[in-house]
C-alpha cells in the first residue's frame, strides 16, 4: 500500500503513519520527494485498508498496489482451473450447458424437463427449490420436497444438479441430498456469512454476480468462499442493472473476457435472467459462447406458459434443442466444443 502525504505534512504525521504500518507487522519504505513524501507499506498489505490511513493528519490519500483477491487470481495460478462435477468438467474445452426450469414444480414437470434437456445435450440440470422472490406473496419454492423432486428426476436421466441455497441453515440438507453444485443467487452475492458457510464445504459453487456488483466486488465475494478452503467456484454472469428498461437486465458480455483474465476459475453465463424474455436467449447464449464463456445456465420448461416462476424467459424443450445445435457451431468457431 502507498500512503501519499499532503505537501505540508510534518514529521509527526509521517511518524504516526510509520508507526501504524509497523504495528501491523509490515515494513516501511519512505520516499521523500521535493513536494511530497510517499510512504510504502511493504509486506502482506491485504490486511491494510485505506480507511486506516485516510483520516490521519497529513495524509492525502492511500491506495492498494496489489489486488485484494489472491486465491482466485490468475496472477497466482496461471492455468485454467477445471472443476469436476460428478464427472462433468467445467472450465475445459467443452462448453457445458446447465438447463432446467426456474423452479421445481411437480414430479412430471421435472421428469419431462430432465428427459428433454438431456436429449438436447445439456450435461447438468437446474431447478430452484428455494426461490428468492421479490414479493413475499408469490410462490416461494417447494423447499425440501423440491430438492427431492429435482434429485429424483435428474438421477433418472444421469444429470448432476444445480440449485440455489439461500439460507445457511439449509446447507446440511443440501449436503444430505448430495446437491452437486450449490448456486448462490444474485441477491446473496455479498451475503458473507452464507459465502463463508459454503466455503467450508468442498461442493462446487456457482456464484452469480450481484445485479449491481462490480467485477472487483464479485471477485472478492469468491475470495470469501476460497478463503474457507473451497476453491471449486464457478462465476456466473447473469445481467446487471443499468438505466435501460427494455429488458430485464443488461448481459455484461465484457465481464467474460475480463474475468477470464483476472481469474483461473470457470466463468459461465445465464442468458435467461439477463434478457428476461425467451426470444432473447438464443442471441445472448451465442454471444456468451463467442466471448469465451465456459458454460451456460438456461431456463427451460416443458410448458413455459404455465411455469410458476419466470414464465416469460423459459425456452420450450424444442427451442432449447434448436439452440443447442446453433451453439455447437458457435463453440466450434471459437475452438471449443459443446
Ligand atoms: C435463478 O437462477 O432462478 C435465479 C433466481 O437467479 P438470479 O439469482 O440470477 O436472479
Ligand atoms: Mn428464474
Amino acid at each position: 500500500m502507498i500512503i501519499v502525504m499532503q505537501p505540508d505534512a510534518d514529521e509527526k504525521a509521517i511518524e504516526a503513519v510509520e508507526a501504524k504500518i509497523l504495528a501491523q507487522g509490515l515494513q516501511v519504505h519512505i520516499s521523500r520527494g521535493t513536494e511530497r513524501t510517499l510512504i510504502g507499506a511493504v509486506g502482506d498489505e491485504r490486511k491494510l485498508d485505506p480507511e486506516m490511513f485516510d483520516p490521519m493528519p497529513g495524509v492525502e490519500k492511500s491506495m492498494h498496489i496489489v489486488k485484494q483477491y489472491k486465491i482466485v487470481a490468475r496472477e497466482w495460478h496461471k492455468a485454467n482451473t477445471v472443476i469436476d462435477v460428478a464427472g462433468v468438467s467445467i472450465g475445459g474445452k467443452t462448453v457445458q450447458v446447465i438447463a432446467g426450469p426456474c423452479s421445481v414444480e411437480t414430479g412430471p414437470q421435472m421428469d419431462v424437463a430432465a428427459a428433454g434437456v438431456k436429449a438436447a445435450g445439456a450435461r447438468l440440470m437446474r431447478g430452484g427449490a428455494f426461490k428468492p422472490r421479490t414479493s413475499p406473496y408469490t410462490f416461494q419454492g417447494k423447499g425440501v420436497e423440491g430438492l427431492e423432486l429435482l434429485r429424483t428426476a435428474a438421477d433418472a436421466h444421469g444429470l448432476p444438479i444445480v440449485t440455489e441455497l439461500m439460507d445457511p441453515r439449509m446447507l446440511e440438507t443440501f449436503l444430505q441430498y448430495d446437491v452437486d453444485v450449490i448456486q448462490i443467487g444474485t441477491r446473496n452475492m455479498q451475503n458473507f456469512d452464507l459465502l463463508k458457510e459454503v466455503g467450508r464445504t468442498t461442493k462446487p459453487v456457482v456464484l452469480k454476480r450481484g445485479m449491481s456488483a462490480t467485477i472487483n466486488e464479485w471477485l472478492m465475494a469468491a475470495e470469501y468462499i476460497a478463503a474457507g478452503g473451497n476453491h471449486n467456484i464457478i462465476f456466473c454472469e447473469r445481467g446487471i442493472r443499468t438505466f435501460e428498461t427494455a429488458y430485464r437486465n443488461v448481459l455484461d458480455v465484457t465481464a467474460v473476457p475480463v474475468l477470464k483474465r483476472e481469474t483461473h476459475l470457470p466463468v459461465i453465463v445465464d442468458p435467461s435472467h439477463a434478457g428476461g424474455k425467451a426470444w432473447m436467449v438464443p442471441a445472448l447464449s451465442c454471444a456468451a459462447v463467442a466471448a469465451g464463456a465456459d458454460g451456460l445456465l438456461i431456463e427451460v420448461h416443458p410448458n413455459p406458459c404455465d411455469a410458476w416462476c419466470d414464465a416469460d424467459q423459459a425456452l420450450t424443450l424444442a427451442e432449447f434443442a434448436t439452440l443447442m445445435e446453433q451453439l455447437g457451431a458457435v463453440a466450434r468457431a471459437v475452438g471449443r466444443e459443446l
